[in-house]
C-alpha cells in the first residue's frame, strides 16, 4: 500500500512512531497527484515547493517534539473559498480569479498551528452555489469513479480529491448539503457541523446563517481528528461559541447499543432511486443488528425546506454579493464609462448565471411589497423546521437516512435546468436551516458503480454521537476506504 492510500488516522500513528516522515508523505500525495491530476481536475492551485517546505518543517516539529498534533505533517487540501494568504482565493469566479487575501481564515490558522501541510486549493461551484461543480467558472471536476458523472457540489473538488487520493483529507463547506452530496457522490466522509462549531472567519460568505466549515475524509475517525483541530470559539466570529469541544476520537468507540435511530418517513418518498433506498435500509438493518434500536419518525415540514432554502439562501447571497462591485477588490470591466456603467459591467462579466440567477431571485425576495410575502414566511417556516427536528429528538438520539435521492448524475442532465439541480438538495438542506451536525459516509454502490451515501443528524452540538454511529457501522460495512482504480499499476 502507497502512503498516499493511508488514512489520516493511519499515516498520524507511523508518523507517531517515527516509521515514516512528513516528507515521504507529501512526496507520495504529489506524486499521486502528478499521475491522475490531468484527469480528475480538483486543484485550482498546489504549491509543490511549499508543501515540501511545510513538510519539512513538521518533521523538525516532530524530531524537537514541538507543539506535535496527530495532523502534524499531514497533506490537506482547502476548498477554494477559504482564505489563505499563500493562495489565491477564487470561489471559482472570475470575479474573484486573481483575488490573494491578505489574512488566513480561523481554519487555516488552526491547521497550520497543528503543523498539517496545506498543499493547495479545490475546486467548487462559483460562491459554492450549486450540486454539481458544473458552475466552476475556473476547471471541470470528474467524478473519480466514473469521469462522465458529477463529482457532486458544491464541495466537488474536496471530495474528487481525497476519493482520488490526492489528498489525505480535505476542507469543504456546506451550505446547504455541499459537503455531504460530494462525499456521497465520491464514496468518502464528510461531516458539516453544528452552526457555531466552527468559526467561518475567513470563509467567503454564501448565505451566512447557514454556512459551515468541515472535514471531507476517507473514514470516520479521520473527520473527527479533523474536527477536533478546528472547531472551538474564536473571538472573531460571533456565531462561533463556546460550547466545550469534546474529545470526537474518544467517543467513536463508545457502544451503540441501546442508541435510539429515528427514521424519517418523508425522507423515503418518491423519487428515492430504489439502490439508493435498498443500501441505506440495509444499513438502517445493520445498526440494529449492532443493537440500535430504530424507531419510525415524521418530519412534517420537510416539503418546504427546498423553497425555504432557495428564498434565505438567495436572499443573504444578494446581500453577501453586493461587495463585488469592481471598487475595492476583485475583477473590474474594462473602459467603463462612469461608475454606474462600471459596476454594470463588472457584475455582468464577473459572475456566472448561477450567481446572477440567485443574486436576482434574492433581490426579489427581499425587495418591499415582497419581503412579508417571501422573505418572513421563510424564517417562519425555518422554524417550524427547526421545531419538526426538535420534537424528533425528544423521541430519538440520532436520526439516519439517504444523502441524495440518487447517486452522481452525469455531466448536462441537470444544469440546463435548475429546479431538477434544487431538488437533489432535498435531504440536506433541512439540517441547514435546523443549524445540526450530519454526517455522509459510503453505504454501498449502485448496480453501475456509483457509490451511494448514508447520512446522520443528531442534535445541535451532539457531533460525538453522529460520529459514533458512523464509526460503528463504518467497522461493520467495510464500504469505507474503497477506492475507484485509476491508474494502470492498480488495475
Ligand atoms: N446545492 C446547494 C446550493 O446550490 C447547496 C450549496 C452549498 O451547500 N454550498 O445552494
Amino acid at each position: 500500500m502507497e502512503l498516499f492510500e493511508c488514512s489520516l488516522e493511519e499515516l498520524a500513528g507511523m508518523l507517531a512512531q517515527k516509521e515514516i516522515s512528513s516528507v515521504e508523505v507529501t512526496r507520495s500525495v504529489l506524486g499521486r497527484i502528478a499521475a491522475v491530476e490531468d484527469r480528475i481536475g480538483a486543484y485550482l492551485a498546489l504549491d509543490e515547493a511549499g508543501a515540501l517546505a511545510q513538510a519539512e518543517e513538521a518533521d523538525r516539529r516532530r524530531a524537537g517534539d514541538e507543539g506535535v498534533t496527530p495532523l502534524t505533517g499531514i497533506p490537506i487540501g482547502l476548498k477554494d473559498l477559504l482564505s489563505t494568504r499563500d493562495f489565491k482565493t477564487t470561489c471559482a469566479s472570475k470575479m474573484l480569479a486573481d483575488y490573494r487575501p491578505e489574512y488566513d481564515a480561523t481554519v487555516v490558522t488552526r491547521l497550520k498551528q497543528a503543523g498539517a501541510v496545506l498543499l493547495g486549493k479545490l475546486n467548487m461551484d462559483e460562491f459554492a452555489m450549486g450540486s454539481s461543480t458544473e458552475n466552476s467558472a475556473l476547471k471541470k471536476t470528474v467524478n473519480p469513479w466514473d469521469f462522465s458523472k458529477v463529482p457532486g457540489g458544491s464541495s466537488g473538488g474536496s471530495a474528487a480529491a481525497v476519493a482520488a487520493a490526492e489528498a489525505i483529507a480535505t476542507l469543504g463547506s456546506d451550505t446547504g448539503g455541499s459537503i455531504r452530496q460530494p462525499a456521497s457522490f465520491c464514496g468518502v466522509v464528510g461531516l458539516k457541523p453544528s452552526y457555531g462549531r466552527v468559526s467561518r472567519y475567513g470563509l467567503v460568505a454564501f448565505a451566512s446563517s447557514l454556512d459551515q466549515i468541515g472535514p471531507v475524509t476517507l473514514t470516520v475517525a479521520d473527520a473527527a481528528l479533523l474536527l477536533q483541530a478546528i472547531a472551538g470559539v474564536d473571538p472573531r466570529d460571533s456565531t462561533a461559541v463556546a460550547t466545550p469541544v469534546p474529545d470526537y476520537c474518544a467517543a467513536l468507540k463508545k457502544e451503540i447499543r441501546g442508541l435510539k435511530l429515528g427514521v424519517p418517513r418523508e425522507y423515503f418518498a418518491a423519487g428515492l432511486d430504489p439502490e439508493v433506498e435498498a443500501a441505506v435500509r440495509l444499513a438502517i438493518t445493520q445498526l440494529e443488528g449492532l443493537g440500535a434500536e430504530i424507531v419510525e419518525i415524521s418530519l412534517p415540514h420537510t416539503d418546504y425546506a427546498v423553497a425555504t432554502y432557495y428564498l434565505l439562501a438567495t436572499a443573504e447571497a444578494s446581500s453577501n454579493l453586493a461587495r463585488y462591485d469592481g471598487v475595492k477588490y476583485g475583477f473590474r470591466a474594462a473602459d467603463c464609462d462612469g461608475l454606474k456603467e462600471m459596476y454594470f459591467r463588472t457584475r455582468a462579466q464577473g459572475f456566472g448565471s448561477e450567481v446572477k440567477r440567485r443574486i436576482m431571485l434574492g433581490t426579489y425576495a427581499l425587495s418591499s411589497g415582497y419581503y412579508d410575502a417571501y422573505y418572513r414566511k421563510a424564517q417562519q417556516v425555518r422554524t417550524l423546521i427547526r421545531r419538526d427536528f426538535d420534537a424528533a429528538f425528544d423521541s430519538c438520539d440520532a436520526i439516519v437516512s439517504p444523502v441524495c435521492p440518487t447517486p452522481a448524475f452525469a455531466f448536462g442532465e441537470k444544469i440546463d435546468d435548475p429546479l431538477a439541480m434544487y431538488l437533489s438538495d432535498i435531504l440536506t438542506i433541512p439540517v441547514n436551516l435546523a443549524g445540526l451536525p450530519a454526517l455522509s459516509l459510503p453505504c454501498g454502490f449502485s448496480g453501475a458503480g456509483l457509490p451511494i451515501g448514508f447520512q446522520v443528524i443528531a442534535a445541535p452540538f451532539a457531533e460525538e454521537t453522529l460520529l459514533r454511529v458512523a464509526w460503528h457501522y463504518e467497522q461493520q460495512a467495510g464500504w469505507v476506504g474503497k477506492r475507484p482504480q485509476l491508474t494502470e499499476e492498480e488495475v
